[in-house]
């Protein structure tokens, strides 16, 4: 059996969550009386991402200065390394906005591993969000990742063994759909609560680590 490993990106690519913080910051806090509703699943990330995008002020500049603190998880580039001297697929798949996942990435040359997500657009001083991801079955998600997982089973004869590492609730439909499953904060939550079996994590080293013990990885 193969290995292929799917990450989220907000959280777990970056230690802290970009697409929040962006809301959060340029609304002055008020996204977060969304997040309630949204965390139960009475709303869904589109309506959620819609609304929280409204709320935004912010010139394109401040935009791109503000994504320009956030900071790779430090493990990261050495488990992108790793993945890449086994041959094992490394894929980023995110329910947040294309445009700071790619310009983050871009920064270390890591643009190609992600998948297509929401488009965001900095303008006019705000920022629009669209969803031209059609889910099949979710209709939860934005750009659902357990469908991303199935895409990928089928487009490979079901031949990979895949990997989910992640953080928060958008991570929920993955951890039905992946077979090893890394997760910490409100993904760790979720997985207990749903009596679904997951490794603990902090960094990408823990990652790494784990995976190599399990020999899906070597050094
Ligand atoms: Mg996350
Ligand atoms: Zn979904």
């Amino acid at each position: 059996m193969k290995t292929a490993i799917f990450c989220d990106f907000d959280g777990t690519v970056t230690r802290r969550d970009v697409g929040y913080s962006i809301f959060h910051h340029f609304s002055g806090g008020k996204n977060d009386e969304l997040l309630p509703d949204w965390k139960a699943g009475r709303m869904t990330t589109r309506e959620c991402l819609t609304r929280e995008a409204a709320m935004v002020r912010a010139s394109t500049d401040e935009l791109y200065r503000f994504i320009d603190l956030f900071e790779l998880d430090a493990g990261f580039l050495e488990f992108a390394r790793l993945c890449r001297k086994n041959d094992i697929p490394l894929m980023i798949a995110s329910d947040g906005l294309d445009f700071y996942i790619r310009h983050i990435l871009g920064k270390y040359d890591l643009g190609h591993l992600m998948l297509p997500t929401n488009v965001g657009r900095a303008e006019n001083g705000g920022l629009t969000v669209e969803f031209p991801h059609r889910n099949r079955s979710c209709p939860r998600c934005g750009t659902c990742k357990g469908e991303r997982i199935e895409q990928f089973r089928e487009d490979h004869g079901g031949r990979h063994s895949v990997v989910f590492v992640g953080d928060g609730y958008s991570d929920a439909c993955a951890a039905h759909r992946a077979d090893i499953i890394f997760a910490k904060k409100d993904l760790e939550r979720y997985c207990q609560a749903g009596k679904i079996a997951y490794l603990k994590f902090d960094t990408f080293d823990d990652v790494s680590r784990q995976l190599i013990q399990m020999n899906h990885l070597e050094r």
